[in-house]
């Protein structure tokens, strides 16, 4: 059962298929033990990896699939539908570090970094935030200091989806001085990996929702990243992190899809088995009623998604539209997901029905890759600059 409006062609439906029947039968009979036990289960990369679907808009010489953003996105909708948690991992590999080492990185690069990220072997991860650093990303404080062939950073990155088990870090730090601050142009962002020395991994955060997905802080003590490892120009690493974040929001909104479309399909059935004053609770008009809204929101935000994916892959600037998709799809999955517990009433507020954890799962939706305010003040400085 599936609200798509955008058709899909047979290439599409097959991978949504192949996605659908791996989340069946890999994910959904451990999930809610992961969530509730806060593990993240190491062998999924490499399961994922085999099925390409850590390579999947990296070209094929550099051992990726290949695909479109839709493509990629549908897929990711349907991972997202079982555990958001795997889908968190799958979204950031995917639009973050990979797009990023494709687009700007050296062809050594490309080769000894990228190609390992698409085969699965090596999850990529995205280190922007620090605790002092969320929204006005700019005014992050990690150091780098050019020392001969190296550079040497000190700071903390924070929240740090999959930073515990990341093979390829893309990680921004200040390459300006403390006498000659730049701004957003003193910013450059590096490739590290976890064996450089004064790599640590800190503290890991005891969340509320994706509780399967590892959050961490990772302490960076004087850590030595080869000069090889700047990725493209100094001082372009923050303009980089935010036209990355363009791709990284189709993910997440696709994530949220997913979170919705699950609340909506387990609610409406909820309702046809629960059975109230003599019949089926979705009998009731006030039932009706909250499942019609939920299904239109679920189908405008697919819509919205499916068309911005669209406009990436035919090139177009899509800063805008992807704002937009975030905030639609986020926001749906939260009130989504809040009718669904309440349809399901006492039932929706304990851990024997999925709709808790939906909801938990969703509240991040409108928080990372940018809050929802932030998504609106992109969409609203976009109206001007165009
Ligand atoms: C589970 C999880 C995973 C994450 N994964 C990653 C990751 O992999 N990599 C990474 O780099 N980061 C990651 N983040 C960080 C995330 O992107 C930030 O939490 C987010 O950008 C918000 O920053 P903040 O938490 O510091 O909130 P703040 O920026 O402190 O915001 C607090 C509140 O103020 C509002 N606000 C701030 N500025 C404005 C403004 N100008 N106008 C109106 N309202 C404003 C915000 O919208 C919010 O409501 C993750 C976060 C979480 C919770």
């Amino acid at each position: 059962m599936s609200w798509a409006l955008t058709p899909l062609t047979e290439e599409q439906l097959g991978i949504q298929r192949v996605a659908r029947d791996f989340a069946l039968r890999e994910i959904a009979p451990y999930s809610a033990a992961w969530d509730r036990d806060a593990y993240f289960e190491p062998a999924l990369v490499g399961k994922l990896g085999a099925l390409g679907f850590l390579g999947m808009m990296i070209p094929e010489i550099y051992d990726g699939l290949g695909l479109d953003a839709l493509t990629y996105l549908v897929a990711l909708e349907e991972i997202a539908s079982v555990d958001a948690s795997v889908a968190v991992m799958l979204s950031v590999h995917n639009s973050l570090p990979t797009q990023m080492v494709l687009r700007w990185g050296s062809d050594a690069q490309k080769e000894r970094y990228l190609k390992p990220m698409a085969r699965g072997e090596q999850l990529g991860v995205f280190a922007l935030s620090e605790p002092e650093a969320g929204s006005d990303a700019a005014s992050l404080r990690c150091q780098a200091v050019r020392d001969g062939d190296e550079w040497v950073l000190t700071g903390t990155k924070a929240w740090v989806s999959g930073g515990a088990h990341a093979g390829v870090i893309l990680a921004m730090a200040r390459t300006d001085s403390p006498g000659d601050r730049r701004g957003a142009r003193g910013i450059s962002t590096f490739i590290v990996t976890p064996d450089m020395p004064g790599f640590g991994v800190g503290k890991k955060e005891d969340k509320m929702g994706l509780r399967a997905s590892a959050t961490v802080q990772l302490v960076f003590d004087g850590l030595r990243v080869p000069a090889a490892n700047l990725l493209g120009e100094e001082g372009m690493g923050f303009i980089y992190a935010m036209q990355s974040l363009d791709n990284g929001r189709l993910g997440i909104a696709a994530q949220a899809v997913g979170i919705a479309e699950s609340a909506l399909r387990h609610a409406a059935a909820y309702a046809a088995e629960r059975r109230q004053f003599g019949k089926p609770i979705k009998e009731f008009e006030g039932i009706q009623f909250k499942l019609a809204d939920m299904a239109t929101r679920v189908a405008a935000s697919r819509a919205l998604l499916h068309a911005a994916a669209s406009a990436k892959d035919r090139g177009e600037h899509m800063t805008q539209f992807s704002a937009m998709a975030k905030l639609l799809a986020s926001e749906t999955a939260m009130w989504v997901a809040t009718q669904a517990i309440q349809i399901f009433g006492g039932y929706g507020y304990v851990t024997d029905y999925p709709v808790e954890r939906l909801f938990r799962d969703a509240k991040v939706t409108e928080i990372y890759e940018g809050t929802s305010e932030i998504q609106r003040i992109v969409i609203a400085r976009e109206l001007y600059s165009r």
